[in-house]
This record gives C-alpha cells, sequence and structure tokens, in this order.
C-alpha cells in the first residue's frame, strides 16, 4: 500500500533510522499485526512479542547502553514507537514501557536499581507500567490516597491504582504514592514496586475497554506491600517535580503516537474506496471522498510536521511542557476528527470490527482522556501564554 506521507521524511532522518525504521516496520507486519485478533481476544499481547521486541533491540532504545539499553535518543523512540501507530497496532505497550516508564527508573533510580531493572526491560523480561491514576482521582494526582508509609528498611504500601496500561503482564511497576502527611504535591513520591510473587500485590481483571482491546488494562491492589527503600525514585516527596519534569516526553511520546495514527486512517481508507463502487463507480471518485480524503491527508501532513519539530526540539533540550501539550492536544483531536470522516467514508462496513478503520476510531477516543486530558493540556497551554 502506498502510504499517505510516502514522500513526506522529517529533518532529523538519516540512513540509519530509515533501515531502523524498515526493520520496525517489518517486525511489526512479522510479530504483531497478524496476530492482532487473538491479542484482543485474551486483552493482551503474548509475553513472548516483548521477549521478541527486545531481541530486535526495539525495547529501550533511548536508555543508555551500561543500562542494556539502545544508547540512542529519542529520534530512535519516534521511530519506534511511530511505526506501529501508522501501521494501526493498539495492541502492544511499547510507548508506555520505553517512551515513559524506563525514563523514570533511568533518570531518578539509584545505580543498582537501573542495574537490576533496565537490563530486563531492554530484553523484554520485564515488562514495565506507571500507575498515577486511582479509582477517586486521575486529573488531581496531588488527591492520591495510596500510601507507602515507611517501616525500617522498606516500605509499605496500601492502596489502589486503575486504568493502568501493561498494568497485567507488568513486572515492575512505577507507583505514585503519599509519603508525607503533608498534603498537595509535597507529599508524593515515585516508588518501583517489583510485582513477582510479591505478598499482597493483587491485580485485577483486565479492563473491558471501548476499543484497544489487544493492550492490557487493569486495576492493581496493593495490601501492606512490602518495598525496599531502595527502589525509591530519587528523594522522598520529590514525586510530583519528577512527574512535572518527565511531562514532555510523555505528551511528546501520546502525541507522535497520535499523528502517525492519522496516516493509518487515511491509509486504509484510500485502499478501501479505490476498491468500492457505489452507483456505478468507484467510491474513490465521488468528489465527496476525494475532497474527504484531501481534507485527512492535509491534516495527516500538519500532524506529523508538529510532532516532528517536537521531536526535533526535544532532542536539542527544548521543548517546553506546553507545547508538548499543545502536540498531545491537537494530534488527538485531529485523530478523532480524521478517525470519524473515514469511517463515514467505509458506510457500515466502517462500523464493523473486523474493519481496521472502525477499531482505529474506538481506540482512539481515549487519546483525549489518558495522559492528562485535553482540558488539563488546555490550562497549561494557556497558563503560559
Ligand atoms: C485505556 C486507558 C489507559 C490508561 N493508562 C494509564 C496508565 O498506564 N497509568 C495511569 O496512571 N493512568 C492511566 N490511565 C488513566 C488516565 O490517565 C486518566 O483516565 C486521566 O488522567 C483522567 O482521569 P480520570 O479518568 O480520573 O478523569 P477525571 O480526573 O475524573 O476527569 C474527568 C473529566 O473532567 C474534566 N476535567 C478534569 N480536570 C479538569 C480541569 N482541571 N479543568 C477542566 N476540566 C477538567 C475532563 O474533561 C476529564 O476528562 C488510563 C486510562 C485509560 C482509559
Amino acid at each position: 500500500m502506498k502510504g499517505t506521507l510516502t514522500n513526506y521524511q522529517p529533518t532529523w532522518m538519516t540512513p540509519e533510522l530509515e533501515a531502523l525504521e524498515e526493520m520496525t516496520r517489518q517486525f511489526c507486519l512479522r510479530e504483531i499485526i497478524p496476530h492482532r485478533e487473538r491479542y484482543e481476544a485474551q486483552q493482551h499481547v503474548d509475553r513472548e512479542l516483548w521477549l521478541k521486541a527486545g531481541a530486535a533491540g526495539l525495547l529501550c532504545a533511548s536508555i543508555p547502553t551500561e543500562y542494556g539499553g539502545g544508547g540512542g535518543s529519542v529520534v530512535h523512540d519516534a521511530v519506534i514507537l511511530g511505526t506501529p501507530a501508522a501501521l494501526g497496532d493498539r495492541s502492544f505497550g511499547n510507548a508506555v514501557h520505553s517512551g515513559i516508564v524506563a525514563h523514570y527508573v533511568a533518570a531518578y533510580g539509584s545505580e543498582e536499581l537501573c542495574r537490576r531493572i533496565l537490563p530486563q526491560a531492554a530484553a523484554g523480561e520485564m515488562v514495565g507500567a506507571i500507575a498515577m491514576t486511582e479509582p477517586g482521582t486521575g486529573s488531581d494526582l496531588q488527591a492520591i490516597t495510596t500510601r507507602a508509609a515507611r517501616d525500617g528498611d522498606d516500605y509499605v504500601v496500601n492502596g489502589s491504582k486503575t486504568f493502568i496500561t501493561n498494568g497485567f503482564l507488568a513486572d515492575f511497576v512505577v507507583v505514585a504514592a503519599k509519603t508525607s502527611e503533608e498534603g498537595g504535591a509535597r507529599g508524593i513520591s515515585l516508588i518501583v514496586v517489583e510485582t513477582a510473587d510479591l505478598p499482597g500485590y493483587t491485580v485485577g481483571r483486565n479492563l473491558d475497554k471501548l476499543g484497544q482491546h489487544g493492550q492490557d488494562t487493569v486495576e492493581l491492589f496493593f495490601d501492606d506491600v512490602r518495598v525496599p527503600v531502595g527502589n525509591l525514585l530519587g528523594e522522598e516527596n520529590t514525586g510530583f517535580v519528577q512527574l512535572m519534569q518527565q511531562l514532555p516526553r510523555e505528551r511528546l511520546v501520546l502525541g507522535y503516537f497520535c499523528a502517525r495514527a492519522i496516516e493509518h486512517c487515511v491509509d486504509v481508507t484510500v485502499e478501501y474506496a479505490a476498491s468500492r463502487e457505489v452507483f456505478g463507480q468507484r467510491l474513490a471518485d465521488l468528489q465527496n471522498t476525494r475532497f474527504e480524503l484531501a481534507a485527512c491527508a492535509a491534516d495527516a501532513h500538519m500532524a506529523r510536521v508538529f510532532a516532528d519539530h517536537c521531536v526535533e526540539q526535544f532532542e536539542r533540550g527544548l521543548l517546553t511542557n506546553e507545547v508538548a501539550s499543545m502536540l498531545k492536544l491537537r494530534a488527538s483531536e485531529l485523530l478523532c476528527g480524521v478517525a470519524d470522516r473515514c469511517l463515514q467514508l467505509h458506510g457500515g462496513y466502517g462500523y464493523m470490527t473486523e474493519y481496521p478503520i472502525g477499531r482505529a476510531w474506538a481506540s482512539a477516543r481515549v487519546d483525549r482522556i489518558y495522559g492528562g486530558a485535553n482540558e488539563i493540556m488546555k490550562e497549561l497551554i494557556a497558563r503560559g501564554l
């Protein structure tokens, strides 16, 4: 299939990155896309997929080599995490694992913690998740109630988290918890919980979602879970600062994924419109179809160019929280709009889950909610104006 952005190249693309992109594409076409239905039925990918991705060098590409990572930077992540999006995958949680969680450990974990966890994360032997959201609070992180109380050389964690991506398979979870009686942002810490055979740690059922059925999303329960103090990230009570520091990266990852997912919607619709006949002619030849697809392709280009600009800015240490939030806001809105217009062009078939556009439409809806709801993005952007 000729892609919507076939002739487009980001300014930061190099021959080495092009080869990485092609390798990633082949990996997705071999190991992810053909197994989609099984992943969706079981509500998670196979654990072996993580191991295969690790062996292929597709995990933790921007983590330093001394910790088993690829030693690359955000451009490597953009290629590795964006390519599956452009192919319509919504099952493999590598964006959270490599793009977000591993960086918390690398940035704030002790040397010992980094050496214990990150090489296994890069090999796909340990799957990572991040647990901030609780049943009682999501957007207002300062209101979390999960507690980590110091007891000798351990923290004792009590509470529950919900909507946790990769949570079903997770071997380590970066958990946001209160470590002080002090209210608000000051009493929050991030602690790495290693889940193997951990007394008091329970994984709830896989949650039934509107879309992204192959992606595991669960509740997690902590009942007097003991975690060594060495698993604390950075200083006690600095978790909120760490979360703020990581926001540009997190929003870039999510926004970039959305931008690339738009390409998928346009690609599959161009293909469908060329093959469907209506009123004795190709759907693709109707002026409405051509205009709709032209508008969607323009959105795909706009989103991609902005996303690649943000990658470049991040690479240069210049990406602000405001601009990263703009990317997450607009790319997710554009994706939902494009997915909806493309679904319309499919007629009733678009509403069938066996057609990729229906799944893309349902999966896209949450992009405006998670990783910070878009209203929070607007708050952040407005504050800087
Ligand atoms: C599929 C999926 C995967 C997820 N993965 C993870 C994960 O891996 N880890 C994790 O920690 N969380 C995860 N989440 C949780 C997600 O980040 C939260 O759902 C999100 O932050 C919103 O929180 P909430 O659902 O509690 O909504 P609430 O905070 O209750 O907000 C509800 C709505 O109120 C509005 N609103 C909220 N605050 C404001 C404001 N200040 N101004 C104006 N309007 C406002 C917004 O419209 C918002 O959508 C996931 C969620 C889903 C659905």
